[in-house]
């Protein structure tokens, strides 16, 4: 008979990686079932990829408590995992009287939730801060707390963390339906059934599907399209801050942001769709980025453009987390983490395990569990090809494969060789920044390419998918 774990988390986003973490800590048996060939390659991916401390959520929601809490643990075990942050600050940017007008509010909203250290900035401060801000700036608040982090790392961390601790995490294998059966649940999945005490559901954008097959039907998904444009990195000097929008009620509006990696990110638009892998980019969304960014740094548009992307939001019925604890049928929704889940991730996991023990699971600690230091893609501390000790012992580090983003050849094989290897050129690029460079691989995929198949075994034309 199949073994029966403790708990299977469906979906490995930021949110399933964290909570999977986050129990592995503790003496529960638990299982990751990821329905695609990757963790953190949903939603989780693409993203603004900026480290809230929640100061502009809604006073006394799930989100905001959650947010600020996960700002703290994610701040913390960043610098313990070596994921890269940068403490870059926001100026949320008043365009208008109306928008000047509502900027002492939002402080008052922030120290509502928590964060006290808003100030206001005069429009002289402003453009001392921002120096290629565009005219007719009116003021900004400041929140200093405010920084990026790398979306890439993080769920890579925090599954390499739960591997490392006993999860057992299986990629390519969706949840299709669920029964249960006395005490325990049984999972379908395409490699067979899967038996399990409880059942975490943070499945993103299928987590009202999955929340059906569990037997509840609370909420729907509705995709909410944010689609964004990657700046070249010779934009980088022209931002200082995470540069904001004063808030809608549908979304924390268009931004322009410096990213871990040394580019200038803009974006997101705000669209709602049908389709739930819709995730294309289009000319009208992009255009209107432009005509966004021509407004808050003019400069930006004078830069080359790397590339764009999508993401999808999980927008549901109502503006909050769709969070059930349900100690009766013991499964777990973690739904619509619309906005700010890969701030909130570390947050979520947390309330999982607490509410856990509070429903009488033995969630006692272990004192063997073992953290991970992750490979750094950030800009802000020093990369392989920056460090002559480690080039002088291991001279593979020295070898650049792609030369845009600096990515050597030891740095494709540790990826390769990791607990969690990289099994498509997208895994590659989340886990190396190979390929993700001005060049977009025009003139490295050759050689990057042929460095993936040496060490994983297959060739070039099943790596690029034109044979099996
Ligand atoms: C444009 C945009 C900007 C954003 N900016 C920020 C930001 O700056 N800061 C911030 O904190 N947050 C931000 N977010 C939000 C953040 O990205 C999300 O809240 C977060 O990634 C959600 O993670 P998740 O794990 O719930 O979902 P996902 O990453 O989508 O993961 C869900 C996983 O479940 C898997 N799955 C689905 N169905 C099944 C099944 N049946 N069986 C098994 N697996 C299944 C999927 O394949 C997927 O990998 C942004 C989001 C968008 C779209």
């Amino acid at each position: 008979m199949a073994p029966l774990w403790d708990v299977a988390v469906v979906g490995g986003g930021v949110v399933g990686t964290a909570v999977a973490r986050e129990l592995t800590r503790h003496r529960l048996d638990c299982v990751l079932l990821e329905a695609g060939p990757d963790v953190g390659a949903g939603t989780s991916k693409a993203n603004t990829a900026i480290l809230h401390t929640g100061f502009d959520a809604k006073p006394g929601t799930a989100e905001a408590r959650l947010v600020a809490r996960g700002h703290t643990l994610l701040s913390a075990y960043a610098a313990q995992a070596g994921i890269p942050v940068e403490r870059t600050g926001a100026l949320l940017v008043a365009w208008t009287e109306e928008q000047h007008a509502a900027l002492p509010g939002l402080a008052e909203r922030a120290a509502a939730n928590g964060y006290d250290r808003c100030d206001l900035v005069d429009a002289a401060e402003l453009y001392r801060r921002e120096p290629h801000l565009g005219p007719g700036a009116l003021g900004a608040l400041s929140v200093p707390d405010e920084s990026l982090v790398c979306p890439w790392t993080t769920p890579l961390a925090y599954a390499t963390e739960a591997v490392a601790n006993g999860v057992t995490l299986l990629r390519s294998c969706p949840v299709t339906g669920a029964e249960r059966a006395g005490d325990e649940w049984q999972l379908a999945t395409p490699r067979g059934p899967l038996r399990s005490g409880w059942v975490v559901n943070a499945a993103g954008l299928r987590a009202d599907d999955v929340e059906r097959c569990l037997g509840h039907d609370d909420f729907t998904v509705t995709p909410r399209r944010g689609q964004l444009i990657v700046f070249d990195k010779l934009a980088r000097p022209l931002v200082r801050h995470v540069l904001l929008p004063v808030p809608t009620g549908r979304s924390k509006g268009v931004l322009v942001s410096p990213t871990v990696f040394g580019n200038v990110l803009l974006g997101p638009t705000a669209e709602d769709l049908n389709d739930k892998s819709e995730t294309a980019s289009t000319a009208d969304g992009i255009a209107g980025l432009l005509e966004h960014g021509r407004r808050i740094v003019p400069a930006l548009l004078d830069e080359e453009v790397t590339a764009v992307y999508a993401g999808l939001r999980t927008a549901t019925e109502q503006a909050d987390y769709r969070l059930e604890f349900r100690a009766d049928d013991r499964t777990v929704c973690l739904g619509g983490i619309r906005s700010t889940g890969l701030t909130s991730s570390l947050a979520l996991a947390e309330w999982v395990a607490g509410s856990l023990a509070a429903a009488g699971v033995d969630v006692g600690e272990r004192p063997d569990a073992v953290g991970v230091r992750m490979p750094n893609l950030g800009e802000e501390a020093p990369r392989p090809y920056r460090d002559g000790d480690r080039i002088a012992a291991d001279p593979e580090y020295g070898r650049m494969v792609c030369h845009c983003e600096r990515v050597s050849a030891g740095e494709i094989r540790d990826a390769c060789s990791s607990a969690i290897p990289p099994v498509d050129l997208d895994g590659l690029r989340r886990r190396t920044r190979a390929l993700m460079g001005r060049c977009q691989g025009f003139y490295c995929s050759a050689e990057v390419v042929g460095h993936f198949a040496r060490h994983t075994g297959r060739t070039a034309p099943q790596i690029l998918g034109l044979a099996s």
